[in-house]
């Protein structure tokens, strides 16, 4: 519509300013991860931008692993990272590429800058190197090797790339400013010796490039037009024009730095969750605690949860961190309508209906969602012995307990008022029977209007429900320490994270279940089939989130 008022975020202004201007004709974006670890939320967040943006201005997406430092990468991620992407929904088609592809082209960069003078080679050490580089307020010195001939250069950079030279030996450097303000621009090193196995090259190459040089080349390649990172590379920009500009690629792309997203009190660096899987606090990188998009999924979450949680937390320049009780709305939003509700009772005791006929049984209707009509109604079998929450029982009632107790009189959801005449305790004093008398009269939908009662409790048929496990999150995060501890750095754990109830029992309509479906459970919450454990007579639940919170949508 025309005269609709969109709110753009600076990126889009600065897009729409490239292309009023003739800067671009169209727009090229990419996803451009390392394949050393598992993506998570905040991965999310770059890819549903990345991928948005070129959607929004029907340009193209490209998939590029970032695979130019061999001594972290594995082809296990490489797989991971393609399925998670995949499952939130970002399209590449047939872009898929590999950095990796690019080290001729990158070599020849290199070869390029050193014939224009604007690169050399350098035998100081790494150390050497970082003391000649000065300080913030220091100039740094110039390298006793940055006047070496051109033909001197080629030479030895040629003896860098037949393996000649051992780690660290050499390195190539770009020739620019050794007293420049910005640290990033004196001489920064583009080429180092490595002499490794690369997983798609194999041993084709003993050099490799250096992030700041290789990332620039990749995005001109592809003709990427904004190359979206965060803002740890605000200070790199400088380098990564240089080095567009000095191998004099057409209409070079753009970068775009935005904040990157943190959610407080969550772990999300690699080199913890790493070390809390080995330590075996979680159950592998996809354990439900974590925010791993792997872990997320195996969760409950839904690609159309994430997407909300990240179009709501907008794109900005300034830093902040977001309460991981907005992921949770947005979850809680996407299942609402969507799921049915279903009846399990967790922490289960006999209910016995005294009056109801033993060995009959009656198929209850029961709507699957009463907010959303089209899903429907289900069968569910009522009979004499039921289970209930054993919090939806007390002998001795406080005020304004409206379930059951000694002669109180509740519904049973979608079937029939029931009365408590009496219960039986085991010899430690645990009730383990409630007994009641129901009323034939007040099924639910017969349009019975006698009398009313306060109380609406859950319950499945004892003879009928299945048996499964039901697994409750907390936060990893002992939230009131915070996420790190301040003394040693370690991770500040909450000891309850997890909660396993192992005996708890769901509605029989759960056979057909499979790995990943999702549901309401009345009154806890909802929950989502584990696809690691759970298995057709074994079910195995996740809580995903329970049904209430306090979080308020921001204004
Ligand atoms: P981490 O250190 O958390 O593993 P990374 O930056 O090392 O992340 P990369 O594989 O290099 O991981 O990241 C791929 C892309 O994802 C980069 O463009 C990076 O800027 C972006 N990204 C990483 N973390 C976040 C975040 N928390 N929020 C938004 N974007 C992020
Ligand atoms: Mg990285």
């Amino acid at each position: 519509m025309e005269n609709e008022v969109v709110s753009k975020n600076f990126i889009e202004q600065e897009i729409d300013k490239d292309l009023a201007e003739g800067v671009y004709d169209k727009v090229c974006t990419r996803f451009p991860p390392e394949p050393n670890g598992y993506l998570h939320i905040g991965h999310a967040k770059s890819i549903l931008l990345n991928y948005g943006l070129a959607q929004k201005y029907h340009g193209t997406f490209n998939m590029r692993f970032d695979d130019t430092n061999p001594t972290k990468e594995k082809v296990e991620f490489v797989d991971s990272i393609m399925e998670d992407i995949r499952w939130l929904g970002a399209d590449w088609e047939d872009r898929l590429y590999f950095a990796s592809d690019y080290f001729d082209q990158m070599y020849d960069c290199a070869i390029r800058l050193i014939e224009k003078g604007k690169a050399y080679v350098c035998d100081l050490s790494a150390e050497e190197i970082r003391a000649y580089r000065g300080t913030l307020t220091e100039a740094g010195k110039d390298s006793p090797y940055r006047d070496r001939t051109v033909e001197e250069n080629l030479r030895l950079f040629e003896e860098m790339r037949s393996g000649a030279y051992q780690d660290g030996e050499k390195v190539l450097r770009a020739k620019i400013d050794m007293a420049s303000p910005n640290i990033n621009m004196r001489d920064p090193v583009i080429y180092r010796v490595a002499r490794m196995s690369h997983h798609r090259t194999g041993d084709k190459w003993r050099i490799y490039p250096m992030y700041d040089f290789a990332h620039p080349i990749e995005d001109a390649i592809e003709g990427i037009t904004h190359s979206i990172c965060t803002l740890e590379f605000e200070d790199h920009r400088p380098l990564y024009d240089w080095v567009v500009r000095e191998c004099e690629f057409k209409n070079p792309p753009r970068q775009i730095e935005f904040a990157k997203l943190y959610l407080t009190n969550v772990v999300t660096g690699k080199r913890y969750i790493k070390k809390l899987v080995e330590d075996g606090i979680v159950d592998g990188w996809d354990d439900p605690r974590l925010v791993s998009i792997a872990a997320l999924r195996r969760r409950g979450f839904t690609p159309e949860s994430i997407k909300m949680f990240i179009d709501m937390c907008g794109v900005s320049k300034a830093q902040s961190s977001v309460d991981y009780a907005m992921l949770e709305y947005c979850i809680r939003e996407d299942l609402k309508m969507k799921k049915a509700r279903m009846m399990a009772v967790l922490d289960p005791i006999k209910l016995i209906i005294d009056n109801y006929p033993e060995g009959e049984t009656e198929y209850l209707d029961v709507p699957n969602n009463l907010e959303n009509e089209a899903l429907g109604t289900r069968k569910v079998p009522f009979c004499r012995e039921l289970y209930i929450e054993r919090e939806d029982f007390m002998e001795e009632p406080p005020k304004k307990y409206f379930r059951l107790f000694p002669g109180n009189e509740v519904r049973l959801m979608s079937a029939y008022f029931v009365k408590c005449e009496s219960f039986v305790k085991d010899e430690n004093g645990n009730v383990t029977e409630v007994h009641c008398t129901y009323d034939p009269e007040t099924k639910s939908g017969s349009g019975f209007s006698g009398r009313k009662v306060k109380g609406t409790i859950h319950w499945v048929a004892a003879p009928y429900a299945k048996k499964a496990e039901i697994r409750l999150y907390e936060n990893l995060v002992d939230e009131e320490k915070g996420v790190y501890n301040k003394e040693d750095g370690s991770l500040n754990l909450n000891p309850d994270s997890l909660t396993v109830l192992k005996d708890c029992f769901v509605e029989p309509g759960f056979s057909e279940a499979k790995a990943y479906d999702s549901f309401q459970f009345v009154r806890t919450g909802y929950f989502c089939i584990d696809a690691k454990d759970s298995a057709p007579d074994a079910l195995v639940f996740n809580r995903i989130v329970s049904l209430k919170s306090s979080f308020k949508l921001p204004k």
